[in-house]
């Protein structure tokens, strides 16, 4: 079955085209057929597209919308230009998986779309109005161009945090608010967790209730998981994807009154200040320089600048902060899991976040850790207790599995 892997976001569209089915799950031969990234939807995009290990292609179309892009990009890859030999017209499409942001409280796991669901993920458009509204786009555009014979699955970055108990969802705050507004935490990246998660016990052998670990997503969005017999049952993130570990861009963590400081002496709105929040805080924030993990640490070889320094001190003492917590929110843990692109390629900012947690049983091997860039090993020397995995991530895989199992009415994946 080939299934288009759709991640939508507010003028960008990633895609990728995995052919899989039941057996090929079973024997982990999915076979990834294309994949790329359409930027600048709404003006003069720019499509870059890739087959198999050929070179990328860059193009450029006007793209007004999702309905457009997902049009040009369907007849892209069906053309003889495309190279893409697997796909000759859409018949060749067989499913669409969907990476959708916020499933609310109602979806605990991937589902069939239908009308039901479709109005279901509508309702979740007031938990993630960023989110949401870009994703139903993609579904609806998928729709025109497929029909409603070509199935469509949501794979919800909230779904894998639905297992965590209420002592870890819900804020202290009057018990109404959540009745009446839904506030509490959700999670997010929780497709990202459960890939890496289900990779570490591939690797070690181990059942899912074996499966005692934190696993640490930093990209450009970060977020730690507390993982305990398989299941999540604590998350940094929260409500918002703005809680949590200092992000490139996002604050993390704050004492809540420091909203309304900021309101006030900047002369700000309420929304004024949550953009800035998420949009100029974090690594951005406190460097004055980049978001950008990879240019903050050239930068601090180059010139050792003291904001860039302090901007990677406390990224790193956040993450190591939330390891703690979750030891004792878990009564330890077998394994931390990094993952995402600087937790995938950072060796130095690994190495940061381990330091000094001998404590815990943890020992990280510097030459295991060095060699370990961008795929999945052990970064932990033979003495350690606590065992560390970087594991590179991989959503759209399990997204396209996900989307197999639904259709075929398998039950839902651990
Ligand atoms: P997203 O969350 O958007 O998927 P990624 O997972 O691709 O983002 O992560 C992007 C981050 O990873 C950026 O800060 C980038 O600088 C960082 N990164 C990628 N490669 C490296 C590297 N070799 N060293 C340090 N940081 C890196």
């Amino acid at each position: 079955m080939n299934v288009l892997v759709l991640n939508s976001g507010s003028s960008s569209l990633k895609f990728q085209i995995i052919a899989t089915d039941m057996e090929r799950i079973q024997q982990y031969k999915d076979d990834r057929i294309c994949r790329g990234e359409v930027e600048g939807i709404g003006g003069e995009a720019i499509v870059h597209a890739q087959y198999r290990n050929e070179p990328n292609r860059t193009m450029t179309a006007p793209l007004r919308d999702m309905s457009a892009t997902l049009d040009y990009l369907v007849r892209y890859i069906a053309s003889d230009r495309s190279g893409i030999s697997e796909i000759k017209s859409t018949a060749d499409i067989h499913a669409v998986g969907h990476r959708v942001v916020h499933g609310g409280e109602r979806f605990t796991e991937s589902a069939l779309i239908n009308d039901d669901v479709l109005k279901g993920i509508e309702d979740c458009i007031d938990l993630a109005p960023l989110h949401n509204p870009n994703n139903i786009r993609a579904i609806q555009s998928a729709r025109e161009i497929f029909g409603k014979d070509v199935p469509q699955v949501a794979v919800f970055d909230t779904a894998f945090h639905h297992s965590i108990p209420e002592q870890a969802s819900l804020y202290a705050i009057p018990y109404h608010l959540y009745r009446r507004h839904r506030i509490r935490r959700y999670g997010f990246h929780g497709t990202s967790h459960r890939y890496v998660a289900f990779r570490y016990r591939a690797l070690r052998g181990l059942t899912r209730e074996q499966t005692n670990i934190i696993t640490l997503h930093l990209g450009n969005g970060c977020s730690a998981a507390a993982i305990k017999g398989g299941n999540s049952i604590d998350t940094s993130m929260g409500m918002t994807p703005l809680e949590g570990l200092v992000m490139g861009t996002r604050s993390g963590d704050l004492d809540p009154a420091i909203v309304s400081v900021i309101a006030r002496k900047e002369g700000m709105s309420a929304s004024e200040v949550d953009t800035l929040l998420n949009t100029q805080s974090g690594l951005l924030g406190i460097s004055g320089l980049t978001n950008d993990m990879r240019e903050l640490q050239a930068e601090l070889k180059e010139h050792d600048d003291r904001r860039v320094r302090l901007a990677i001190e406390i990224f790193c003492y956040r993450a190591r902060k939330y390891i703690g917590a979750y030891l004792a929110a878990m009564g330890g843990a077998d394994a931390i899991v990094f993952t995402g692109g600087i937790g995938e390629n950072s060796a130095d900012v690994r190495a940061r976040i381990c330091s000094g947690m001998e404590w815990a049983g943890l020992q990280i091997d510097d030459a295991k850790n060095n060699e370990t860039i961008g795929r999945e090993g052990l970064i932990s020397n033979e003495k350690s207790k606590l065992l560390a995995y970087a594991i590179p991530t991989d959503e759209e895989l399990l997204i396209a599995r996900d989307t197999v199992r639904v259709i075929k009415g398998e039950p839902h994946p651990s």
